[in-house]
């Protein structure tokens, strides 16, 4: 761990951040909380521009490729350059299954979602998962490459129970500003049960901005205030809460 100059603020990886798709004037966002960022892409366009914009900011960025639940339909036309970008990029996704919005069939999903599986597992690669109203099948799936590569449960919204299953199964927890919703009370009680050594942050900018800036675009700035939920959650320091998720995501990158 390099030593940090004294009385500086903490510092937060964004693990899920898609500067890719805003209009920000992103030399000039606000960095100052930021260590580093990772960029997931949501298609191959998505994740090619995710690989430019990660080589253009003024902080250290890292990318991912992959294709989203809801555009799972496109796979066929797109399955070639993904796996091109893949081969290249930092980690796999965004990918996953998306029962609430359901945009494609459920068939289609299961089969984008193997296809990413089958990627990480060939490439050694972490994944990044989006699991909404599909607990039982994307634990079911990821239940087959259990301990293969790291898989990060992005913008993790489960209960008590769905929680405790995926911690068996030794994934990485990412929270995104719904932890901080009044609503998200059954989240907020199952923070306590996860091990800190699998704890992550993100934004999902532009989406899900953190209370305090509900309809607001989201920005990596806003991490802050989801941090702070968090170490308040799990009774612990901003700085220790800082160290840990940093080392946390080096771990899966293999910093
Ligand atoms: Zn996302």
């Amino acid at each position: 761990m390099k030593e940090r100059v004294i009385n500086q603020e903490p510092k937060w990886v964004d693990t899920h951040c898609h500067l890719q798709l805003t209009d920000y004037d992103l030399a000039n966002l606000n960095y100052e909380s930021i260590e580093y960022l990772i960029l997931p892409g949501v298609d191959a366009n998505s994740s090619k521009q995710a690989k430019e914009i990660s080589m253009q900011l003024p902080v250290p960025a890292y990318w991912a490729a992959g294709l989203h639940p809801h555009d799972a339909k496109n796979l066929s036309s797109q399955k070639e350059e993904l796996s091109r970008l893949i081969g290249e990029a930092d980690l796999i996704g965004e990918t996953g299954l998306d029962y609430y919005r359901d945009h494609s069939t459920r068939e289609q999903q299961h089969e984008n979602l193997i296809f990413h599986l089958e990627m990480a597992k060939d490439l050694q690669k972490p994944l990044i998962v989006h699991c909404r109203d599909s607990f039982k099948d994307t634990f079911d799936l990821l239940s087959n490459y259990e301990g293969e590569f790291p898989v990060i449960l992005h913008s993790w919204t489960g209960g008590n129970n769905w929680t405790k299953k995926f911690i068996e199964l030794g994934v990485y927890f990412s929270f995104s500003g719904i932890l901080t919703y009044e609503t998200a009370k059954d989240l907020k009680l199952s923070v306590k049960k996860i091990p800190i050594n699998r704890l992550l942050l993100e934004t999902d900018t532009p989406y899900l901005a953190p209370g305090k800036y509900k309809g607001q675009n989201n920005k990596p700035e806003f991490i802050v205030e989801t941090a702070k939920q968090l170490a308040m959650l799990k009774d612990m320091t901003l700085e220790d809460l800082s160290s840990i998720t940093i080392e946390n995501t080096n771990t899966i990158l293999g910093k």
